[in-house]
């Protein structure tokens, strides 16, 4: 399961027209069977009225685990705050392996949704549980978000939030005056901080690869939009730090680890989560050329998935965002409201970016149009049409035989 974080298509098409010309392809576009999610969350006192501007948890909740939350949830149920099974854990119940991957803090709302149960989605280190009293684990809770990664027992955990786990787990808790990090390694994690390290990672043990403090690098800079437009620009590639993985790199280590004979030389078969988190995160801030980095990093994760696919033709492969956005193709000499930004593209042509959902360039919002959605494999014919993300859950329940 590939994600773009806020990946519209006003986000696919600004890349494409950026890096490969209106007329060219991205990997993105390979993905052959093609439909349209409606991404709204519900209230959390009214569970019947939906929230027609959704953020990244109950989005991720949807795909996770087939229902609709409110707005900040993970994987719980609006009002009543009940724990929704995540595919992700029936997966792993039925022998599977099990990844999840991103670069953003593995315990940001996206990767969270897949594997944890918390009623906030700041709750995500061992001092930022204010808002989560009755998921303390010593109120009978599963504790924050690092606490619950780190006892999840998924084999291959790999992004950012490196901070979150050095968090010294406080007075009154179990394990107190620990980290989640210690705890991840007591309960058998081998732990990862750079490139390096993953390349050396072998399969057998369960795997914690944690490459940044917070988020991770983005790897094109540029520009920020502005009032009047800023450009005409082109952006600076490459730029990631050489010791941290490109989100390709990890998808790739991913695989090769989740693919890896067993015992007796088996391979169970595995579910895998791969996410984009800064497309949406530099869109916040109006920040074109890094929303489009972001966009090539998943553009270059999912070729490696399409890979994969091409040589395991039993491999479900599902694509998608998780919300809309704000960044909007505008016409070239057009005067916005907004704050907007001219690239120069490969067509050798002008296209204006504009940023028009919040009054300070630092301060966009998500939007809440439908998205698109494509797949190939096993299941992949039931994305066509219109389809809701929780409908997402179903068919790769049905691909995985869960
Ligand atoms: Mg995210
Ligand atoms: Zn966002």
């Amino acid at each position: 399961l590939m994600i773009g974080d806020g990946l519209g298509d006003s986000e696919i098409t600004i890349a494409r027209n950026y890096a490969v010309g209106a007329s060219g392809r991205l990997n993105i576009d390979r993905v052959p069977l093609t439909g349209a999610v409606t991404t709204h969350s519900v209230e959390e006192d009214e569970p019947d009225t939906p929230n027609y501007l959704p953020d990244s948890a109950p989005t991720a909740t949807a795909w996770s685990t087939g229902a609709k939350t409110s707005n900040g949830r993970i994987s719980t149920t609006p009002g009543t705050d009940r724990d929704l099974t995540t595919l992700l854990e029936l997966a792993q119940a039925r022998g599977l392996r099990v990844g999840n991957v991103t670069t953003s803090e593995l315990t940001d709302a996206t990767p969270a949704a897949a594997m944890a149960h918390i009623s906030a989605r700041g709750c995500q280190g061992p001092l930022n549980m204010s808002a989560c009293a009755a998921d303390l684990k010593s109120a009978g809770g599963p504790g924050s978000i690092a606490e619950q990664a780190a006892d999840s027992g998924i084999d291959v955990l790999l992004g950012g939030g490196r901070a979150r786990f050095d968090q010294v787990i406080p007075p009154g808790q179990p394990n107190a005056g620990r980290t989640p990090l210690q705890t991840a390694d007591a309960q058998g994690y081998s732990v990862v901080t750079d490139a390096a390290g993953l390349q050396a990672a072998r399969p057998g043990t369960p795997l914690l690869g944690l490459f940044t403090a917070g988020n991770m690098s983005v790897d094109w800079t540029g520009l920020p939009a502005a009032r009047p437009a800023s450009g005409p620009q082109v952006c600076q590639e490459d730029q990631r730090p050489a010791d941290e993985p490109s989100l390709a790199d990890m998808t790739t280590r991913a695989l090769e680890l989740l693919q890896a004979p067993g015992r007796g030389g088996r391979k169970p078969g595995f579910f895998l989560q791969v996410e984009s988190a800064s497309i949406d995160k530099r869109n916040h801030v109006s920040q074109p050329c890094e929303q489009i980095g972001e966009t090539m990093q998943l553009d270059e994760a999912v070729g490696v998935a399409l890979d994969f696919a091409e040589a395991n033709p039993d491999t479900l492969v599902i694509l998608t965002g998780d919300h809309a956005h704000t960044s909007q193709i505008v016409g070239a000499d057009q005067e916005v409201p907004g704050f907007a930004s001219k690239l120069t593209t490969a067509d050798g042509a002008v296209m204006q970016v504009s940023y028009g959902t919040g009054t300070t360039p630092v301060g966009q919002s998500h939007t809440g149009s439908q998205i698109r959605v494509a797949a190939q494999g096993p299941q992949a014919a039931n994305v066509i049409g219109v389809i809701d993300q929780t409908d997402l859950f179903r068919i790769m329940r049905r691909a995985l035989r869960l």
